[in-house]
């Protein structure tokens, strides 16, 4: 494997730190990703020397503030292989995304009796923006299940599309298993019946290629911070087609054309959906990440991602008493499990003194661990600046755990 990672390692300050007197080592990357050198110093110089609030003012620092944040615009088109600029919108992160379209969807094309479908693998907030949807119009959400696996049950897709069916939304990874979904085939299934599809890519962006308009996706969101990017800013793109249908989610600011007292008029896309004075430094240093990406490019990025995969999970299978949950055959390096019967958060705050960041409970998807009658898991997912070191001293600190525990 020639991936060069200990250059990578080094573009990461964050990675070369001690914590509790040992080497960090940061698996916890579904929960947010760190930062390389140039996302830091992107938004560093902004805020020393380029802050200005952008699409309002004459002055140098705001025009060339407001060209930075519309090429970042094109740089997430590109990206995500959108058609056009104003499908892009940036919000809050992944959540804003979800949000903005289950209330502007909601308020355009849901009413009393219409269904909506989600699956059972759902991260909270792909699940909860739908539910206080259904709530607000008296809609019903739908759940595609899940198998022992943590594979959906596309089997049972056609039976929960009727002509109630307003949207389908699913993630494209599963944050607490790692399943890749096959969304493409959900997709082309949804729209035989006209039926529009969100698809929540805070897991997948990361980790590969996407292009938005082959997996023939309506909408697509994702948050800044899971792909080395900062936090408070998301993408929603959304096809022009629908996006040009939907109305505002919040309003004030840039999403405005005129505004009277009798009545207001509103912007055209993207601005229509970008109320307020946005995050215009984490836009910027989105597009700085994107671009860190795109310069190691996605092939070698993912043949190393699946490299550290298959090494985590034969190196985990020599963990005695271990269980793992989620065992798609098509996944991504993140690994949900139990040992024995040793809770999670024992097992978490022992690899913590040992430097070793991982997640513990439900990773906001409490249906999953409902399906398999557990409270949690201990979750480690892993990227491309992890080692095949990393996963030894990992595995070390599991079996001190187990000497500890039982
Ligand atoms: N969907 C999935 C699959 C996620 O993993 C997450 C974050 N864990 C979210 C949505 C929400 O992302 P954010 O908190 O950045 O809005």
């Amino acid at each position: 494997m020639s991936f060069p990672v200990q250059d990578i390692r080094r573009d990461f300050p964050l990675l070369s730190q001690k914590v509790h007197g040992k080497d960090l080592i940061y698996f916890d990357n579904a929960a947010t990703t760190q930062k390389p050198e140039v996302v830091i110093n992107r938004m560093n110089d902004l805020l020393r020397v380029g802050n200005s609030s952008i699409h309002r003012s004459v002055n140098y620092l705001s025009d060339q503030m407001t060209r930075d944040y519309e090429a970042a615009r094109d740089v997430v088109k590109n990206f995500i292989g959108a058609e056009n600029s104003k499908e892009i919108i940036f919000t809050s992160g992944a959540t804003g995304s979800i949000n903005t379209i289950a209330f502007s969807f909601g308020e355009a094309f849901v009413s009393s009796g219409d269904e909506i479908i989600v699956s059972e693998l759902e991260h909270h907030s792909n699940i909860v923006p739908w539910q206080m949807l259904c709530e607000r119009k008296g809609a019903s959400l739908k759940v595609l299940p899940m198998d022992e696996n943590g594979e959906l049950r596309l089997d049972l897709l056609p039976s929960l599309i009727n002509d109630k069916t307003r949207l389908l939304s699913v993630s494209q990874v599963s944050n607490s298993m790692g399943t890749i979904n096959p969304v493409e085939e959900i997709i082309e299934l949804a729209h035989s019946y006209d039926v529009p599809v969100l698809v929540d890519g805070a897991q997948s962006v990361q980790h590969s290629a996407v292009d938005v308009k082959k997996m023939d996706c309506d909408f697509f969101v994702f948050s800044g911070h899971k792909i080395y990017g900062p936090t408070g800013i998301g993408v929603l793109y959304g096809k022009e087609k629908w996006l040009d249908r939907l109305p505002p989610y919040q309003g004030g600011g840039d999403m405005i054309d005129r505004v009277s007292f009798e009545k207001t008029t509103f912007n055209e896309l993207p601005f229509k959906f970008e109320a307020g004075t946005t995050n215009y430094i984490g836009v910027i240093g989105l597009a700085e990440s994107i671009k860190y990406i795109n310069n190691i490019g996605f092939e070698a990025l993912k043949e190393y991602e699946f490299f550290l995969r298959d090494y985590t999970l034969e190196a985990l299978k020599s963990v005695p008493g271990i269980t793992f949950y989620g065992t798609a055959k098509e996944k991504v390096a993140i690994f949900s499990f139990l040992m024995n019967q040793i809770h999670p958060y024992d097992a978490g705050l022992v690899l913590d003194k040992l430097g070793i960041a991982i997640r513990t409970g439900t990773h906001c998807t409490m249906p999953v661990m409902e399906h398999f009658g557990i409270e949690g898991t201990i979750r480690a997912s892993l990227c491309f600046y992890n080692t095949k070191e990393e996963i030894d001293r990992f595995v070390e600190g599991l079996l001190l755990v187990q000497e500890m525990f039982t």
